[in-house]
């Protein structure tokens, strides 16, 4: 068929190919965005782990020490205890130690819910270092990746770029204008290849005695309702 509508087509081609280049090259930064995005999110996650920990392991260290205290102060009122001088005092210094040792039980179970609390922390904390440093391999290894595609991408786009202005180059300079104006106000699609006397763009019937001139003249025609090129070949069954 004729060298004009072919070239059309081609134009065409490669324009949803430059389009789809085009469209990936504005996502790989976006998802090396949204990747750092959820890298930060991990290490964040480790940060509350550690903080965890932390906090658990003082207040560890300060039950503890106030179990020491109150250990010494017991031992003080023992001790007080032989000093007494009234049966009342006695009564109500052994009642103190009584509670002493009542509050210190509880505490120490603190300690032991604690030191519970510490061990799953610290497995916790182990199992989000791994993740992080094997997310930042990642990380670095799919930007490198996509890095690189950008790379590819770039040197395709100039590739099909440079094919693009040889048949541009070609066209007459109304043509080229037609074809770019519809291309622009269809959303992409210029030049259609009419199938059983129907327009795929507006799926309209299209007049047989226009699809006779397209096929026999070779020439630009336009769809009589969505103003595309029509581009038709021979059918077998019509
Ligand atoms: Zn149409």
């Amino acid at each position: 068929m004729d060298l004009l509508l072919h070239m059309l087509l081609s134009l065409q081609q490669l324009d949803d190919k430059l389009s789809s280049f085009g469209q990936k090259k504005k996502e790989i930064p976006e998802r090396i965005h949204a990747m750092k995005h959820a890298f930060e999110e991990e290490k964040k996650r480790l940060e509350e782990q550690r903080q965890r920990l932390q906090e658990a392991l003082l207040k560890q260290k300060q039950l503890e020490k106030q179990l020491q205290e109150s250990a010494e102060e017991r031992k003080a009122k023992q001790k007080k205890l032989l000093d007494v001088k009234t049966n009342e005092e006695y009564k109500a210094l052994l009642k103190e130690i009584e509670y002493a040792k009542q509050a210190d039980s509880g505490t120490e179970d603190k300690i032991l819910t604690l030191f519970e609390e510490i061990d799953t922390c610290e497995k916790a904390l182990k199992q989000a270092e791994i993740s992080v440093q094997e997310g930042e391999k990642k990380l670095q290894e799919e930007t490198r990746l996509l890095e690189n595609e950008v790379i590819e991408i770039d040197r395709e786009h100039r590739l099909l770029q440079n094919e693009r202005e040889k048949i541009a180059a070609d066209l007459a300079p109304d043509v080229l204008a037609d074809y770019e104006k519809i291309r622009t106000r269809r959303s992409g699609l210029a030049v259609v290849t009419v199938r059983q006397e129907v327009c795929p763009g507006c799926h309209m019937q299209v007049p047989p005695q226009t699809i006779n001139e397209v096929l026999q003249t070779g020439e630009i025609r336009h769809c009589p309702f969505c103003m595309r090129i029509l581009y038709c070949e021979l059918e077998e069954s019509a």
